[in-house]
């Protein structure tokens, strides 16, 4: 075949299969831009495990009206206008893709009134074409419904697994972002029904409750590397909270890392809190634990992976350091005094 320019929505449907692999992909970036946006109530409702729909809702800032046509377009973001940007990013999003992606391969509808704003607005894609806005009534805030899931895409769907599979994925993806934001109100539905809800009341032990349930949250001991005496700034501050050696899990699954609040999935952290434990456990025991690193922007690279769940660390000897030290100093002096 001569190499040929792919038509633009061919393009747009390859370029969203790195950013949209499942429906919890579409859930993760929805949460992301409403956290981004500042909301402190997200209620997430799927049907038919996301297939047919998702939608989130927010009290975020919500969208002007003259920038709603634009949040669907690709490459368009209010979160990021210089490459040096991305060395102090505070956002979760600065990609200005994932409602693109989303829009390429799904029917989107974007609805939302700006904050102070006298009425809402709507705007909807379907196969990456966008229609024109048009008013309509809405709370303060966001709502973005996604219907038909990779209905235009066979090769897709063919992947996915079954409705409760799919509800689990979402699910595990919310639970990540609770356990990020305490302060936020999270409620999440499924076929109409309530399966998971925050009280948003700030405490990270209360989402712990939620999702572990009260007997494990209670076998479960803060994380701290501060000590005072330290004031070096590029010194990675960890906090969270990890499982006495009582309390376990058969899996890795539920060992959470947070760096600057961002979710991460990092083999070398995970590694780090498992092997400062690994004479109180037996194989195949894995704790539970919720890790949030804070470290410099400027430490770390964000824009390494499609779906933002990678970073890289200029210094990652002191990350994994840091954790230990921070996971020897609770566990540890803690299954001393109990044993
Ligand atoms: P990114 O998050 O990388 O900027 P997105 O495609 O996810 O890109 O979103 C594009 C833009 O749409 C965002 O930069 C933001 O300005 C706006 N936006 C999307 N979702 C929301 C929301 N829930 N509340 C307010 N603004 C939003
Ligand atoms: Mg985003």
């Amino acid at each position: 075949m001569p190499i040929r320019q792919l038509a633009p929505d061919v393009a747009a449907k390859i370029a969203a299969g790195e950013v949209v692999e499942r429906p919890a992909s579409v859930v993760k970036e929805l949460i992301e831009n409403s956290i981004d946006a500042g909301a402190t109530q997200i209620r997430v409702d799927l049907m038919n495990g996301g297939l047919q729909l998702i939608r989130v809702t927010d009290n975020g800032s919500g969208i002007p009206v003259d920038e709603l046509q634009l949040a669907l377009a690709r490459h368009a973001t209010s979160k990021v206008t210089q490459i040096d940007d991305l060395e102090r990013i505070h956002s979760l999003g600065f990609r200005g893709e994932a409602l693109a992606s989303i829009a390429a391969v799904a029917e989107v509808t974007l609805l939302s009134r700006y904050r102070g704003a006298e009425q809402g607005a709507q705007v909807s894609a379907v196969n990456g074409q966008v229609s024109e806005v048009s008013a309509a009534a809405s709370p303060e805030g966001t709502t973005l419904t996604v219907r038909n899931l990779f209905s235009a895409v066979p090769a897709r769907l063919k992947f996915l697994k079954s409705r409760n599979t799919e509800v689990s994925h979402c699910l595990h993806m919310l639970e990540q972002y609770a356990l990020a934001y305490p302060e936020i109100r999270f409620s999440v539905f499924s076929e109409g029904r309530q399966i998971f809800s925050t009280a948003g009341d700030g405490q990270l032990s209360s989402v712990l409750i939620e999702i572990y349930g009260l007997q494990v949250a209670e076998q479960m001991v803060p994380l701290s590397s501060l000590d005072g005496k330290d004031n070096d700034p590029e010194r990675p501050v960890v906090s969270g909270y990890i499982s006495l050696p009582t309390s376990y899990k058969s899996t890795r699954q539920h060992m959470s890392f947070f760096v600057n609040r961002r979710w991460v999935l990092s083999r070398m952290l995970s590694y780090a809190v498992e092997e400062a434990y690994h004479s109180l456990l037996l194989t195949g025991r894995h704790p539970i634990a919720v890790v949030n690193i804070v470290v410099d922007p400027t430490q770390i690279d964000v824009n390494v992976h499609p779906a933002k769940t990678e970073i890289r660390f200029l210094k990652e000897r002191r990350v994994f350091a840091a954790v230990q030290r921070a996971e020897r100093r609770s566990v540890l002096d803690e299954a001393e005094i109990t044993r």
